[in-house]
């Protein structure tokens, strides 16, 4: 007899965060306080605006303020660093997310570290990621902490897993691994130059897949009873992984829609919370 499947459902973990986020924004703003999460946005990429616009509704309906800063295709990295800069000096943001992929007249990195540490709630500057990697970060990558928060929602162990990420990318990849890692699980991180990739992933007990293309992982490549997490989302709603090839496979695993997304966005907003809530404190204690 096989074992049933589970089909990790990434609308009831995000759920979960959000009924428990709903009294603490009402706390927040018994005290006068509306968290504010800051989107900025450059070009017209209609993904990002979807995004961005998907984050924008999530923030409205936990009762979280929203700001988004559109600037133009053209803009230049100091234009956008200034708008981050006054996003900084603003007390009444809490959070700022730079949407990813920018124009490529900009350099990502330097606008990225224009972001002050304590609105950084997707873990985007280099001293978030270090501290993510030391394992004391108040604000991990947002879709890292969800596909971990995934895993804990389920019980599914981390500790002495061997764990498969494919891809190394500052937001995902990277910061996923060192979580693992910090998880007492035995992280492989696989990239483009890997040789023998799929060999490597047939010995992962739990497979991240974030790869940015689509039906990249075959179900040849999983163990029997794997555990697959699928944080691509390329265009039509199609995750990094082969689903149907994969579930036939995996003891559980992602889907896509309704997968890491809902988790990311719904942690984006604990973040935002989170960074709300230290401001209040800050303001009670001094
Ligand atoms: P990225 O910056 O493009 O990084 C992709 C990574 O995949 C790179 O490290 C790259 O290796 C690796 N890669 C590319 N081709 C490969 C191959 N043939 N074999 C092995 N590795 C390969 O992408 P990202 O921002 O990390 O995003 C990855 C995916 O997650 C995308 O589908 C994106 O849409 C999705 N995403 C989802 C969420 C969410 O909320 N669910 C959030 C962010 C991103 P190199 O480093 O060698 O180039």
């Amino acid at each position: 007899m096989t074992a049933a499947k589970v089909i990790l459902d990434g609308n009831q973990v995000a759920m979960d965060i959000k009924e428990k986020l709903s009294g603490r924004v009402m706390s927040l703003l018994e005290q006068g306080i509306v968290p504010c999460l800051a989107t900025i946005l450059v070009g017209d990429d209609p993904s990002s605006a979807t995004y961005v616009r998907m984050k924008g509704n999530a923030c409205k309906r936990l009762g979280i303020r929203s700001i988004r800063v559109e600037l133009p295709e053209n803009t230049s990295t100091d234009e956008l660093i200034a708008a981050i800069q006054e996003l900084n000096a603003d007390p009444n943001v809490h959070g700022i997310l730079l949407q990813h992929p920018v124009p490529h007249q900009i350099d990502e990195r330097a606008a990225f570290e224009a972001i002050s540490i304590e609105k950084d709630v997707d873990g985007v500057t280099t001293l978030g990621f270090a501290q993510n990697a030391f394992g004391f970060a108040d604000f991990p990558s947002c879709t890292p902490e969800a596909i971990v928060a995934i895993l804990d929602y389920y019980h599914i162990p981390i500790e002495g897993k061997h764990a498969v990420v494919i891809g190394r990318s500052p937001i995902l990849g990277k910061p996923v691994s060192l979580m693992l890692l910090n998880k007492d699980a035995t992280v492989t991180t696989c990239h483009s130059k890997t040789t023998n990739l799929e060999d490597i992933v047939r010995l992962g007990d739990i497979v991240v897949a974030a790869v940015g293309r689509p039906k990249f992982v075959k179900g040849d490549w999983i163990k029997p009873g794997a555990v697959v997490l699928d944080a691509g989302y390329n265009e039509g709603n199609i995750g990094d992984v082969d689903y149907a090839d994969c579930l036939e496979k995996a003891s559980a695993i992602t889907p896509v829609p309704a997968g890491v997304g809902p988790v990311t966005i719904a942690t984006l907003l604990k973040h935002t919370v989170e960074a709300a809530e230290k401001l209040a404190d800050f303001r009670e204690n001094s």
